[in-house]
C-alpha cells in the first residue's frame, strides 16, 4: 500500500482530534472524522475527506460508518474517559486493524493498552516533556522520546564542541549518546563519520539515554 493510501478516522473534535485531523487531511489522506457534536461536525465540513455526527459509544453506529475498513482509526475522545474506553472496546471488538487511543493518565494508558489499543498517545504529557525540554536549553531544538529510556534531541551544537571532531568530542564516553547525524545548512550528513568536524551553527541530531541528553543540554 502506497503511504498516501491510508485511510484515517478521527473520533472526538476536541483540540487534539480536529489538529492530527486538518494535519493528515492536508498531508494528503483520506480522512473521516466523526463527532457527536452537530455544531463542530458542521464548523467541519470542508475540513476533511468526511465528518459524520455520531456517537462511537454504540456498536451499530461504528458498523454503519464502515469503521472496519479503516487502516489507523484515532480514538481522540478526552473528558469522557468512559466513552473513550468503550469506543476503544469496540473498536477492538470489530476488528479494527490499528487503534490508536488519547490517554489523560497512565492509568487511562494501561488500561487502554490492555483492552488492545495498539498505540496509545499522551498528548498533554508528550507536549509538556517537549516544551520542558526547549525551555531547559536553549540548543535544544526539538525533542522526541522514543521509549522511556531513549530520546531522539535536535540539538544545536554546543560551543565546547565546536572545531572537534566527532571522535575528539567522544560524546558516547562523556554522555553515552550517538550522534546519528549533523544537519549543517541544507546538507544532512548521514551518517556522519567519527572524523569529521563539528561546525559552529551545526545542528547534531543525537540519540541517547535521558540522563546523557540531559549532560549534553548542559554544555555550554
Ligand atoms: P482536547 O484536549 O484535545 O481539546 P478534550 O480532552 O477536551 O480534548 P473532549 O472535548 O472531551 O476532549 O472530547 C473531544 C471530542 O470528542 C468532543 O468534541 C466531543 O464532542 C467528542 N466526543 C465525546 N464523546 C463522544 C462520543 N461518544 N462519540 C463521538 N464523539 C464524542
Amino acid at each position: 500500500m502506497k503511504k498516501k493510501d491510508k485511510q484515517f478516522a478521527v473520533i472526538g473534535l476536541g483540540r487534539f482530534g480536529s489538529s492530527l485531523a486538518r494535519t493528515l487531511f492536508k498531508s494528503g489522506y483520506e480522512v473521516l472524522a466523526v463527532d457527536f457534536d452537530e455544531e463542530l461536525v458542521q464548523k467541519f465540513s470542508e475540513e476533511v475527506t468526511h465528518v459524520v455526527q455520531a456517537d462511537t459509544t454504540d456498536e451499530n453506529t461504528l458498523r454503519a460508518l464502515g469503521i472496519r475498513n479503516f487502516d489507523v482509526v484515532v480514538v481522540a475522545i478526552g473528558a469522557d474517559i468512559q466513552a473513550n474506553i468503550l469506543t476503544t472496546l469496540l473498536l477492538k471488538e470489530l476488528g479494527v486493524d490499528f487503534i490508536v487511543a488519547k490517554a489523560n493518565s497512565e492509568l487511562h494508558g494501561k488500561m487502554l493498552e490492555k483492552i488492545g489499543a495498539d498505540r496509545v498517545i499522551y498528548p498533554e504529557r508528550d507536549m509538556g516533556v517537549r516544551v520542558a525540554h526547549n525551555l531547559m536549553s536553549n540548543n535544544v531544538l526539538d525533542y522526541i522520546e522514543l521509549s522511556p529510556s531513549l530520546s531522539l534531541v535536535e540539538v544545536t551544537a554546543p560551543q565546547d564542541l565546536v572545531g572537534l571532531s566527532l571522535a575528539e568530542a567522544n560524546l558516547r564516553a562523556s554522555c553515552g549518546i550517538n550522534v546519528v547525524a549533523i544537519k549543517r545548512g541544507d546538507q544532512l550528513i548521514l551518517p556522519p563519520l567519527p572524523s569529521e568536524n563539528i561546525r559552529e551553527d551545526d545542528v547534531l541530531i543525537v540519540v541517547g539515554g535521558k540522563a546523557g541528553v540531559q549532560k549534553m543540554e548542559e554544555l555550554e
